[in-house]
């Protein structure tokens, strides 16, 4: 630990990260275990250097090859819907980006997996997700819209991107009592969606109004 990136400068340290953990909490952040796994993150070490010194503020940072960083409160709060006060065994991210969800999930989940369309960015994300020792983080350079039925059923699928709509094949992969936690583009606005399977079907819930970039077929 004796690069500058790991260093305890004032941006980076602890304190700087448990004020974040307040203001969470005071954006209404409930759930305890999500709070100590966000306080336990190292965001900074996730974004650009030249802007580590903004990694605990609450805005979403850009990330290279259009795309960008879900701000702390989204990650918490998809993270807070995502357990629906449960503990988490499989979890499915798709869209890696720079992997700070990911390592969030890590730290509550038993195992997640998370797949990223864009392989240079996935190839930051397995150095960064490496840098925390986030062992149980398994990431796939492929297009989410396809899930990974070979790894199914989750507990939990949480989309980084917005969908126009919900896409059939991650549905099929949750288990029953799991949770999709995904922004839906719903005419000129995004919500956040929450989409449950019950022994019966389904049931969705619309929370949050969001601003995320949109989900893209394929891979590049
Ligand atoms: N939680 C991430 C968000 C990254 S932005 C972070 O905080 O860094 C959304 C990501 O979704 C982008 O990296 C984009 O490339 C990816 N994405 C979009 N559509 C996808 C798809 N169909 N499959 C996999 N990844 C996708």
């Amino acid at each position: 630990m004796t690069s500058s990136r790991h260093a305890g400068v004032g941006m980076t340290s602890q304190r700087t990260r448990l004020r974040m953990v307040e203001r969470l909490r005071r954006q209404g952040i409930r759930d305890e275990v999500v709070l100590a796994a966000i306080g336990e993150v190292p965001r900074h070490i996730f974004v650009d250097e030249a802007l580590a010194s903004r990694a605990y503020e609450d805005i979403s940072l850009p990330l290279g090859f259009g795309q960008t960083i879900s701000s702390p409160y989204i990650v918490a709060r998809m993270t807070e819907l995502a357990r629906g006060g449960n503990a988490l065994g499989k979890v499915l991210e798709i869209g890696t980006g720079c992997g700070y969800q990911t390592a969030v999930l890590a730290r509550l989940a038993k195992e997640v997996y998370s797949v990223e369309r864009l392989a240079p960015l996935l190839a930051r994300a397995r150095r960064h997700l490496r840098d925390v020792r986030a062992i149980n983080a398994r990431l796939r350079h492929g297009d989410g819209l396809l899930g990974m039925p070979e790894v199914a059923p989750f507990d939990a699928v949480l989309l980084a991107a917005a969908a126009t709509h919900v896409p059939a094949a991650l549905l099929e992969q949750l288990t029953v009592g799991g949770r999709m936690i995904l922004p839906m583009a719903i005419s000129h606005e995004q919500r956040l969606c929450v989409i449950e399977r019950t022994a019966q079907g389904y049931t969705e819930r619309k929370m949050d109004q969001v601003k995320f970039v949109p989900l893209l077929r394929g891979v590049e």
